[in-house]
């Protein structure tokens, strides 16, 4: 995907806002898609209230429900996904009622999921608080999409209603394209697979032009996986010591260096039950809110082992200096350029977007 043009905090811009639509083009509202209801599709009762808070929500959440990428496009077929997900969520995960807001199937249909979330939506003020991403329930939206996109391709249907979704929900709300989200931007998971994240951006440009809204794409933490190696690794080895949790510092993602991330992990509350499907924990995956855990605001005067592992970032992304954990003059030109070539507001001090540059 080509580098868009950047705004100040780091944010990229792209240009269909602005250069795609005549000048002066008002925000416009998007139709509603067509939504089977809880009672379309057969809902059991929640088994305890629904808390629908008098906000409106400020994010959507797109995840994969880590099902078989089945071939039945039915209507009866997506019915039955959304039971299997309500049973799943009640019975074994002990929630009162379906986790995500909406669900989307493989042939496209949408079905309402946590109960009022669709009578939420039409209202355009309300949000029902679901159970699909941590602490983000009570401001965001969840859409699970059925299917596994680790390495499938997105079938057509499934992308067309994610997108009509999305949209009616930016104009319902008022929510910004650019706050279209995955799993895994928050939680140490693979949810929604590397191929639906990787059209995130995709998403946020369709939606922008159904609605009329400028885009802002944000950036992103990256996610390590079991058995990764490299300068991001190295990088995470040394924050986590600068932290007192001393793992070797070899570059390599193995056990023990699973293991005190992990404690991150579960100390930041980005780590909780996979999406429907996976059933599992996925142990061994560091992403989402977890590196802000160890990633420090730094900047001249600063040093240690969070400055080294910075040290070591710079380098590997072509802007070699010293790895002496010493925030010295060299420093702070190294910071400037990378920040320069990155599009990244130009401080000299290492902030969060700085931290998502350097480990992207
Ligand atoms: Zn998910």
């Amino acid at each position: 995907m080509a580098r868009r043009a950047v705004l100040a905090g780091g944010l990229a811009v792209s240009a269909v806002g602005f250069a795609g639509l005549p000048a002066g083009a008002a925000v416009r509202s998007s139709a509603a898609p067509s939504i089977s209801s809880t009672s379309d599709w057969k809902a059991r009762d929640a088994s305890g209230s629904i808390e629908v808070l008098d906000s409106k929500p400020t994010k959507i959440i797109v995840h994969h429900t880590a099902t078989p990428n089945s071939d039945d496009t039915s209507q009866s077929h997506a019915f039955e996904l959304s039971r299997q997900i309500q049973d799943f969520h009640m019975d074994s995960n002990g929630w009162s009622d379906t986790g995500q807001n909406f669900t989307n199937s493989r042939g496209g249909h949408l079905m309402e999921g946590r109960h009022k979330s669709l009578s939420a939506l039409k209202g355009g003020s309300q949000h029902v608080k679901g159970a699909h991403a941590g602490e983000q329930n009570s401001v965001a939206l969840g859409i699970e999409n059925e299917g596994t996109y680790t390495s499938a391709s997105v079938p057509g249907s499934l992308w067309d209603s994610l997108v009509s979704l999305c949209s009616y929900m930016v104009s319902q709300y008022g929510i910004e394209p650019g706050a279209i989200y995955g799993h895994r931007d928050y939680m140490s998971t693979e949810c929604p697979g590397d191929v639906l994240y990787k059209r995130l951006p995709e998403l946020r440009e369709s939606v922008g032009k159904a609605t009329g809204k400028v885009v802002v794409q944000p950036l992103s933490w990256t996610l390590l996986r079991p058995g990764a190696q490299g300068p991001n690794v190295t990088a995470l080895q040394m924050l986590l010591g600068a932290r007192g949790l001393s793992v070797p510092v070899d570059g390599v993602f193995g056990e023990a260096t699973q293991r005190a991330a992990s404690r991150v992990s579960v100390e930041r509350g980005a780590s909780g039950p996979s999406c429907f499907g996976a059933r599992l924990d996925e142990p061994g995956l560091f992403g989402g809110l977890a590196w802000e855990v160890v990633t420090p605001g730094l900047g001249s005067g600063s040093g240690g082992e969070a400055v080294r592992a910075a040290q070591v970032l710079l380098t590997s992304r072509g802007h070699y200096v010293p790895v002496d954990g010493v925030f010295g003059d060299r420093m702070v030109s190294a910071v400037r350029d990378f920040q320069a070539t990155s599009g990244l507001v130009v401080s000299g001090g290492v902030d969060r977007a700085s931290w998502q540059g350097l480990l992207a």
